[in-house]
């Protein structure tokens, strides 16, 4: 049973009484997810220190029927890093192990618990990058951003995490161990575990370590804002920019509102000297300098009604705090709901407008949050002045995404959050596909039992 004695016990036996924390004080952090709109309990949390740990806490909670909720840095913001339903929750930051770049390869091995900031830092070090970049990279982490499938600002150039992974090694929920970590780039030999396991959110296996495609790192660097009057010119301005800069791999959107929120919450001076619609930031990287094809690009723009460039790394920061600010200045805000969803191309510009209307028209109090990653047609929806369960803005948002053919989840995945929704865009025959997989990995349902899948007679 749950939380029983005898569960306690076990779990102290498998990883040592000083990793097995019961006491609510020290768990409230955990157990509460970034964004505030969702907070469980738990038994306890479960720091393991070694594969072989991990799976004894998994035979542990087996036999015991008791359900496990993998952790890393907690800043999942769809409701399926916490345990809602009085899970055992396994934190995983303790597999930090960081091995030598491969430089031959453009490789590296990293464990489960390593941030996404630290993998960044050991790649540059030796004259590498890795291709996945997120504001949250000072605590999401590797086994995180890997169960979640996590994008980000590069994805345009580099791919979402799934293409960076060579092989995983996971537990599986009986305690036995996947380990395939050679890095081969040609391996035809069967089914790719590592990318099944790549968006699984904990459902399938718990992740402690992977092999990672580098990227070459890019001696400069070149950002600038561009500000537009009109959004169906600023998406146009994407597309050419796009056509245009070999070198580009970020271009971000927002609007005018969202920069205002910024600004007077993060207490930044304002960019331009009158309001515009749209704000397109943009990125380019290269080992050659990009300025004059970037200038150039921009110049040869329709629309655009202002723009900066960064001269300096303090200055590209600066601008990149504009767009990185969104999420902080709206969390400050109370509670949002947060939506993460991707357009086809041509939808995005109806969409922006459409979100707005439909939502206010739903729930009056509403204010709607849109920003996101332009290049990809991945709009976050963030909205604030509803209670945090309303879940009737979820609907009008997913809905809207589904006539628009879109997907309700760009990037952070289906979680708690979106999991009755799931339905308008994967037809029932890949639902079933879905629970065979969930059922073959793990027949005890001892893994994230209550995310991902819509709910069944087993919840
Ligand atoms: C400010 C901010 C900005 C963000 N920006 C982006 C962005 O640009 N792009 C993006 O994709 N996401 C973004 N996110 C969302 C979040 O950072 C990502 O989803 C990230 O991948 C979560 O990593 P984590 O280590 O915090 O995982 P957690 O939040 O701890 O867990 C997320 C999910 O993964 C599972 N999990 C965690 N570790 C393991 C493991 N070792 N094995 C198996 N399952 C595991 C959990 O059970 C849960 O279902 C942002 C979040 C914040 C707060």
């Amino acid at each position: 049973m749950p939380g029983s004695p005898s569960l306690l016990d076990a779990l102290r036996g498998a990883v040592g009484p000083a990793h097995v924390l019961t006491d609510p004080d020290v768990t409230a952090g955990q157990v509460r997810d970034w964004s505030g709109r969702f907070t469980g309990t738990t038994p306890a949390v479960v720091r393991p220190g070694s594969v072989g740990e991990v799976a004894a806490v998994l035979r542990v909670c087996c036999d015991a029927g008791a359900a496990v909720v993998p952790q890393g840095g907690n800043t999942g913001l769809v409701g399926g890093s916490v345990p809602l339903h009085g899970e055992v929750l396994l934190d995983l930051r303790r597999f930090d192990a960081l091995y030598p770049v491969e430089a031959r390869a453009g490789q590296v091995t990293a464990e489960a618990g390593v941030t996404i900031a630290r993998l960044h830092d050991h790649a540059r070090a030796a004259g590498w990058e890795y291709g996945v970049d997120l504001s949250a990279r000072d605590s999401a982490t590797v086994g995180g951003t890997i169960a979640t499938n996590a994008g980000g600002s590069y994805v345009m150039r580099y791919g979402a995490t799934r293409r960076q992974l060579l092989g995983i090694e996971a537990v599986l929920s009986d305690g036995r161990v996947v380990r395939h970590l050679d890095g081969l780039e040609k391996d035809n030999t069967g089914y790719d575990l590592a990318g099944l396991l790549c968006g699984s959110e904990g459902t399938l296996a718990v992740i402690t370590a992977a092999r990672l495609r580098l990227v070459p790192r890019p001696t400069h660097v070149v950002v600038a804002l561009l500000a537009f009057d009109d959004v169906e010119r600023a998406l146009d301005g994407v597309g050419e920019l796009r056509r245009a800069v070999d070198s580009l791999r970020a271009v971000e959107l927002f609007f005018q509102d969202g920069l205002d929120l910024v600004c007077d919450r993060l207490g930044l001076a304002r960019p331009f000297a009158r309001p515009h619609r749209a704000f397109v930031l943009v990125e380019a990287a290269s080992g050659a300098d990009p300025t004059a094809e970037l200038a150039d690009a921009i110049e040869a723009l329709a629309g655009v009604a202002d723009s900066a460039v960064a001269a300096d790394d303090r200055a590209a920061r600066d601008l990149w705090r504009y767009r990185e600010g969104h999420t902080e200045a709206i969390n400050q805000l109370g509670a949002p709901h947060k939506l993460d969803v991707t357009l086809p191309g041509d939808q995005l510009t109806a969409f922006v407008e459409e979100v707005r209307d439909q939502v206010v028209a739903r729930a009056p109090s509403a204010t709607v949050w849109l920003f996101g990653h332009a290049a990809d047609g991945n709009i976050h929806v963030n909205v604030t002045g509803v209670a945090p369960d309303d879940e009737g803005i979820t609907d009008t948002v997913l809905r809207l995404v589904a006539r628009r053919h879109g997907s309700i989840s760009a990037e952070h995945g289906i979680g708690t959050a979106k999991r009755a929704w799931l339905s308008l865009v994967r037809s029932a025959a890949e639902i079933d596909a879905f629970r065979a997989i969930k059922t073959a990995l793990d027949p005890a349902r001892v893994l994230n039992p209550h995310v991902l899948l819509p709910r069944d007679d087993n919840d």
